[in-house]
């Protein structure tokens, strides 16, 4: 759909209350705002329980309204995905490889259930999902994902999807003990393995992956072996008239696994062709945002906010369930970020401390946090750099894909990932490194001391290691101090350079 929603050239832009949309949004209509069919004031979705909205700052065109739009009615689009005899394939954990297989079949519609680990954030703590969650067994010492088995187990959040896939192996304790509990509750899972990543021996047959990490050949060859199997799943359960082969089967407890290898009979074949095709559509959507993060990282004042740019990434990891209109929303930031870009103006004043960002932020509200207090995002590892990476099209679609989870940045050492961390932050001219921390989560106990200190002795940036709980309300006077003691840290270090 080609909608030209742009608020007039000389809007100033800049971040407002949730309060403040509500007139905006009468001005952009005003304007001759036209919207998508997820359109409209974004007060509703506060009506519908995302109550954390009215705490934050968002970014005032008409652009970001499309993508919080998008974001915010996501589980709408998935019953309305249903209703129109479009079948859903719950992905979890890897996030970005299996959605890019899934939509290359056109009846297929992929979402990733762990999107609940920001539901704590968004209805603040309403909705009784943690409670679920607490009932069995999975209470808050486990890291906010726990939000996800309490939305299966309540069905008031997403529509129960006829397969389920989740990546194991290299995979934290969290998400492996959460996703067991809940083949135990009955519903049944498809495990593929992502071997933890390991560094090839000296003449060892290896690969470099998208993103620059290199990997024995064996170990990709084994994710291409899992790949073939999901392959086959999917396929089986695209060509079902109603649920997928697989699942009965498993419901049944006939089959814990998919066959090895094995390709059930199916009308929707997912060849390499269509794979292929598959690649190509989630390569514009990556392309897209490799455009709009080079653009905004690289532009004084920053032409968008930490938040919105948080939101436009996690795009690629499944397309928020529609991929069309993905790339439909990304080309509109991008146009509001270049006019922004040409015009000179932004949402920050100029200088603000610039600052990379490892880890999504279980609180939205931390990304405004920072702005507030002088700094802003210029590059950012939100754990899934791998959907971000273009994926390779010159190999064979299955080659391609298992690379591609293979340079998942979770999946190997947390030095190779600091690593990248540093090649990204030089490469954007960070001042400083802030590590985010989320509560209870296992993935790497002592991820930001080594990431820290890698970043410390390669770069001699300032770094922060901050936690940051779904609600941060309580400890947001503490929260602020620290930000904006790396602040004043990089303006001294500015101070003493020239
Ligand atoms: S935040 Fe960490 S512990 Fe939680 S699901 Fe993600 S990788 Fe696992």
């Amino acid at each position: 759909m080609c909608l030209s929603p742009y608020p007039p050239v000389n809007t100033q832009p800049k971040r407002i209350t949730f309060a403040q949309w509500g007139e905006r949004y009468a001005e952009l209509q005003a304007g001759g705002l036209r919207e998508s069919s997820y359109g409209g004031p974004l007060g509703r979705h506060r009506a519908d329980g995302d109550l954390r909205l009215p705490k934050l700052q968002m970014d005032n065109s008409a652009a970001a309204l499309r993508l919080w739009n998008f974001l915010l009615s996501e589980e709408d689009r998935l019953q309305a995905s249903l209703a129109a005899g479009k079948k859903l394939v719950g992905t979890m954990k890897d996030l970005g490889t299996v959605p890019v297989m899934a939509y290359a079949l056109d009846n297929l519609v992929a979402f990733y259930p762990d999107g609940a680990w920001w539901l704590p954030c968004l209805l603040e703590n309403q909705g009784g999902l943690l409670e679920a969650a607490d009932a069995l067994g999975i209470d808050d010492s486990f890291c906010p994902v726990r939000a996800m088995l309490g939305a299966f187990v309540r069905r008031n959040r997403f529509p129960i999807p006829g397969l389920l896939t989740c990546s194991v192996g290299a995979t934290c304790d969290d998400f492996s003990a959460i996703a067991q509990r809940l083949e135990s509750l009955g519903f049944p899972v498809l495990w593929w393995e992502i071997p933890h990543r390991r560094h090839p021996e000296a003449h060892e047959p290896a690969v470099t992956l998208p993103g620059g990490f290199r990997a024995p050949a064996a170990q990709v060859a084994f994710v291409k072996e899992e790949l073939g199997r999901l392959r086959g799943a999917l396929e089986a359960y695209a060509g079902q008239p109603e649920r997928g082969r697989l699942a009965r089967r498993q419901e049944c407890g006939r089959d814990a696994r998919a066959p090895k290898g094995g390709h059930l009979a199916s009308t929707r074949p997912l060849s390499d062709q269509r794979l292929a095709a598959g690649i190509r559509r989630a390569n514009e959507v990556r392309r897209r945002l490799a455009e709009l993060r080079e653009l905004t990282f690289r532009s004084d004042p920053c032409p968008l906010p930490a938040l919105e740019l948080l939101i436009a990434e996690m795009l690629a990891i499944h397309f928020c369930s529609n991929q069309n209109e993905s790339l439909g929303v990304l080309d509109e930031l991008i146009a509001e970020v270049h006019r922004r870009v040409e015009a000179r103006i932004g949402v920050l004043a100029p200088g603000a401390a610039r600052v990379f960002w490892v880890n999504p932020v279980a609180d939205l509200r931390v990304m405004n946090l920072l702005e507030d207090v002088g700094g802003r995002v210029c590059g950012t590892d939100y754990m899934f750099c791998h959907a971000l990476d273009e994926i390779p099209t010159d190999l064979a679609p299955l080659e391609a894909l298992a690379r591609m989870a293979l340079a998942d940045p979770m999946v190997g050492s947390a030095v190779d990932r600091a690593e990248r961390i540093c090649a990204e932050a030089s490469r954007f001219g960070a001042e400083a490194v802030v590590i985010s921390r989320i509560p209870g989560a296992s993935h790497c106990a002592l991820e930001a001391s080594l990431i820290g200190e890698v970043v410390r002795t390669r770069m001699r940036l300032p770094w922060l290691e901050i936690e940051t709980p779904p609600l941060t309300d309580a400890m947001e006077p503490t929260l602020r101090t620290r930000l904006e003691a790396l602040v004043e840290a990089v303006r001294q270090s500015r101070a003493s350079e020239r």
